[in-house]
């Protein structure tokens, strides 16, 4: 077994729950908020939560590194204003805590929003002065810079940005990459058939390398081809279709790391778990 399938689970009534929905659906990785991503401040985690936490992973028997928790969708590391990039930060280093008080060695996160206010460079300058500064403020979590689908000012659109990042980073050995496959067709890159698929998956070796590819996010796209809309949809029920989901479970340069799924339907995670292990090919 190379492949490890599970969703963005919740963990309303603290964060132990999330094993146990991972569970519930078979799931054998899973992502999670560690807080209440709405909000700004959240409650420490209490021992007893770590402890519980801890118990229900075991049951669920699901290891820490297929865990891959996501930062709050508040938090704009290039905030072009710098009180509000400080916000950003603080809680960013909340979550980057929180993620090893649990012992998970991975956070991930959206790169940032230039706003229109500086151009993407500057931005990009500031994300990556912010993520040192959380590496500096840390010792075991790598961050994982997720690719996005470019709406509005939202940076990390092409495969370019994620290693701008990684070359800025004071320490590479805890910096990944997580690629969403929405994201990635929205933006522009096709995976829709073999020959489409091998050509942006070797861009993206070339640009950014597998070797920092630490999770993926698995989703079909109800955004057309190239539009820069994020917009998930359920598997086989959006523009990518269910070819580029076979391909990706045939492709040993994503073992072994979170493949998670974001798609809009709750109630079919475990049927669509089901189904992503049936692609794969003895
Ligand atoms: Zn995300
Ligand atoms: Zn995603």
């Amino acid at each position: 077994m190379a492949k490890f399938v599970g969703a963005h689970v919740s963990a309303a009534g603290g964060v132990h729950n999330a094993p146990k929905n991972a569970k519930n659906i078979n799931a054998k990785a899973f992502a999670l908020f560690t807080k209440n991503q709405r909000q700004w401040k959240a409650k420490p985690l209490a021992t007893e939560h770590i402890e519980k936490f801890n118990e229900e992973l075991e049951k669920a028997r699901i290891e820490k590194k297929h865990i891959l928790p996501h930062d709050s969708y508040l938090i704009n590391l290039g905030h072009p204003e710098e009180a509000k990039r400080q916000k950003s930060l603080d809680a960013f280093l909340d979550e980057v805590e929180r993620c090893e008080l649990l012992g998970l060695d991975k956070l991930n996160f959206h790169p940032g929003s230039h706003l229109k206010k500086i151009s993407e460079e500057e931005c990009l300058e500031l994300i990556a002065e912010s993520m040192n500064e959380a590496l500096r403020q840390s010792d075991n979590v790598t961050l994982v810079i997720e690719n996005t689908a470019g709406q509005g000012s939202n940076l990390g659109y092409k495969f370019e940005h994620l290693r701008y990042l990684i070359d800025r980073s004071i320490d590479k050995s805890r910096v990944g990459v997580c690629l969403d496959t929405a994201h990635m067709f929205a933006a522009g890159y096709d995976i829709r058939t073999p020959e489409a698929y091998e050509k942006t998956m070797k861009e993206f070796d070339e640009i950014v390398g597998f070797e920092y590819l630490r999770g993926m996010h698995i989703n079909d796209s109800k955004a057309a081809f190239a539009s820069r809309v994020d917009r998930h949809h359920s598997l086989g029920e959006g523009h990518i279709g269910l070819e580029a989901f076979k391909l990706i479970m045939n492709d040993e340069r994503i073992d072994d790391i979170p493949l998670i799924l974001e798609t809009i339907d709750d109630s079919i995670w475990a049927q669509e778990i089901e189904l992503l292990y049936s692609f794969v090919e003895e």
